[in-house]
């Protein structure tokens, strides 16, 4: 079987060739919104802010990046001043400034925040000096990479940050090193992650972890079942919290190439129903945090059911992931829908070793 990354590398060029980034583009971040999460038991404004950065170095590199993931496109695939970096910066604090409310303050680049291609390090200590200033701030979350862990980095982060908490977060995806590098071409180990995780945990930082449902050339049982297994595995590592990720369909990705060729399915809504059934009864929600948002969910892109119970199953999921109380997941309406989901668990005819020949034909 050819290495993946050969065709994740042949589609990530062909995309990249579309692109063009405006300078107007760099004074402004990619993304912002906001909505309420629970910390340490108490209901909170959750900020997101998505910086405008050169790119997530993986995607950049001869590797091509993940197969699931088209953020690069939204890069400006060069240095960005650091000036306009604290600029885009400025739009997270002014809507901090619009609340009294507790904050969770998410600082992602679509790539590693510590890594100093992206964020070099004056911005990252001027922006944490910033967050540290603001009262109401409670925590902060930045993304990244394993491999851009150091011990010696969260010492001077948690150290500008004083006593508000830094989570650091990491798209593990899978803990299994065989799906984790053939389904995604994630580029690093468990063992990686594991000491990333180990650094971490012994610089009193929160851990959150991503957990992917579903990844390409699994079936939706065998997703179900890593996802589970994942959420095990991520928190005997530390995980304070876990997000699962459920897939939606980025433009210029090999996942997109297979879903087009009808070799693959975002998941149904009710898996995830069905993993955070399962998970909340192992795992104990006082001291984990799960989180299931889905993006695009109920579009033919994002997971989705039978469109008639979309918006319904993912309020399931939002108010699960607010409260934290899985009475949430019980007793949920019936839909016909259901019935359909359950024969496709059965059904589902691209299994690894089958979508495998489907992959060796990728032009
Ligand atoms: S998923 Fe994360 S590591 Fe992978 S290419 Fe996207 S931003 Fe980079
Ligand atoms: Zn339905």
């Amino acid at each position: 079987m050819p290495e993946i990354y050969n065709k994740v590398l042949k589609i990530r060029k062909k995309y990249l060739q579309k692109v063009s980034v405006k300078s107007s583009t760099l004074k402004r971040p990619i993304y912002m919104k906001s909505y309420d999460e629970k910390f340490d038991g108490e209901i909170c404004k959750a900020i997101v802010i998505t910086l405008k950065t050169r790119g997530c170095a993986w995607a950049l590199s001869e590797f091509g990046g993940c197969t699931v993931c088209g953020y690069i496109y939204d890069a400006a695939l060069k240095p960005v001043p650091e000036d306009l970096l604290l600029r885009q910066f400025s739009y997270a604090v002014r809507e901090i400034e619009r609340t009294n409310r507790p904050v969770i303050l998410k600082i992602f680049t679509s790539g590693s925040f510590f890594d100093e291609e992206e964020i070099p390090p004056p911005v990252r200590h001027k922006i944490l000096e910033i967050a540290s200033k603001i009262d109401n701030v409670r925590e902060v979350v930045v993304e990244t990479r394993p491999e851009f862990v150091t011990s010696d980095v969260l010492t001077e982060c948690t150290k500008i940050l004083g006593d508000k908490i830094l989570e650091v977060a990491i798209g593990l995806e899978s803990s299994n090193d065989d799906i984790r590098m053939t389904c995604f071409n994630k580029g690093f180990s468990w063992k990686t992650f594991l000491s990333a995780a180990k650094i971490i945990k012994e610089n009193y930082c929160r851990l959150k972890v991503y957990i992917f449902l579903k990844p390409p050339f699994l079936t939706e049982m065998e997703a179900i079942k890593d996802a589970i297994r994942s959420t095990r595995d991520a928190i005997s590592a530390g995980a304070d919290t876990i997000s699962y990720n459920l897939s939606t369909i980025h433009r210029g990705t090999l996942l997109e190439y297979l879903w087009k060729r009808g070799e693959y399915r975002p998941p149904w809504l009710w898996s995830a129903i069905l993993v955070l059934q399962k998970v909340s009864a192992i795992v104990d929600l006082e001291k984990t945090k799960i989180l299931c948002d889905p993006v695009a969910a109920g579009k033919t892109r994002g997971p989705h059911n039978c469109g008639s119970c979309d918006r319904y199953v993912v309020s399931i999921l939002r108010k699960f992931s607010l409260s934290q109380n899985p009475e949430v997941l019980e007793n949920i309406k019936f839909c016909r829908c259901i019935n359909a989901w359950k024969a496709f668990l059965h059904a589902e005819s691209y299994s690894f070793s089958q979508t495998v020949n489907a992959y060796e034909t990728l032009t």
